[in-house]
């Protein structure tokens, strides 16, 4: 191998490397957006569980039915744990982003309503 035949080899060693290191920036993009599309989605979907199960209750009692049992894991302790776990769970343009560590009194408020 000539020196010059090293010389090339680096460079392509190099245009690899970014090109891998772009890739995985972009991968890493496309995680975050799915992860936070995931969390909105849950949230909504506790959210909607919540409007079936108030809906529900009223329509129980009137019939004589006996209510039944709370599931054991409430939609606002899945809030809970999504904020814990360091998502939005508030209303707006934040919903389901990562928080970054930063704490959020709007998600607060959620949870203490
Ligand atoms: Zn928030």
């Amino acid at each position: 191998m000539n020196r010059s035949d090293i010389f090339e080899k680096l460079a392509n060693l190099e245009a690899n490397i970014n090109q891998i290191n772009s890739d995985m920036g972009n991968l890493k993009n496309l995680t975050v957006e799915v992860i936070e599309e995931n969390v909105a989605l849950q949230i909504e979907n506790e959210n909607l569980k919540t409007l079936i199960d108030k809906e529900e209750k009223p329509k129980a009692v009137e019939n004589g039915k006996k209510i039944p049992k709370k599931q054991p894991l409430r939609s606002k302790d899945n809030l809970a744990m999504l904020y814990k776990e360091g998502f939005h769970i508030c209303n707006g343009e934040l919903f389901g982003k990562h928080r970054k560590g930063d704490d959020c009194l709007f998600c607060l408020e959620v949870l203490s309503e």
